[in-house]
């Protein structure tokens, strides 16, 4: 298995290590022809996700990225990468979307919005959860699959190829959520 981690900005390199770790091949996107080989999945990391919009565009990936997403690329977008993939983006403007959320941006506020818990995700069971200035979703659409609710908001979320988080699991030492992304591209 392969998979593409957009690096152009934010923590990539910590999605690298997590794939790595599973014994998963993963491949740096940072200009367009970096999509034209083979890809299982593909990872949109945190970040800021106006810096990550612009260097999509600037570097001409926007359109195929968007593309490929919206014929069935399973991909994962982990807090700006949240943002990125959303139809609706509150405090922002959309970039990809592709998925029938809203984003509300810095959902806990810009300063003090970074924290970390445990909560059930999924099927999964309690994982760790790290939130830095994170999103949260608000008006899923019908086909989207609520995954995990932290404090009464919605961190998790999955719609048919499209996992977005609003948390950051790379940064912590449990594999289980991107494993629960690669079984999502096996189809169990
Ligand atoms: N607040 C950032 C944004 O709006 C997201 C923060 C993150 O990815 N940790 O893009």
């Amino acid at each position: 298995m392969r998979i593409g981690v957009l690096a152009l900005q934010g923590a990539f390199a910590e999605h690298i290590c997590m794939l790595g770790s599973l014994g998963v091949e993963a491949v740096e996107i940072r200009k367009r022809s970096d999509l034209n080989q083979p890809l299982d999945g593909l990872i949109i990391p945190g970040g800021e996700s106006t810096t990550i919009t612009k260097l999509l565009h600037d570097l001409g990936i926007f359109s195929d990225l968007r593309e490929k997403i919206s014929a069935g690329l399973p991909v994962m977008g982990t807090c700006a990468g949240l943002i990125v993939l959303a139809k609706r983006v509150e405090g922002g403007v959309p970039c990809l979307a592709t998925m029938d959320i809203t984003a509300v941006r810095n959902a806990y506020g810009r300063q003090l919005g970074s924290f970390e818990t445990v909560s059930r995700f999924a099927d999964v069971g309690d994982v760790p959860m790290t939130f830095i200035r994170a999103p949260c979703v608000e008006g899923p659409g019908a086909d989207v699959e609520i995954l995990s609710v932290v404090d009464g908001r919605i961190v998790a979320v999955r719609e048919k190829n499209q996992l977005a988080l609003a948390f950051h699991p790379e940064l912590d030492c449990d594999t289980r959520v991107h494993a629960y992304f690669l079984n999502m591209i096996d189809g169990k």
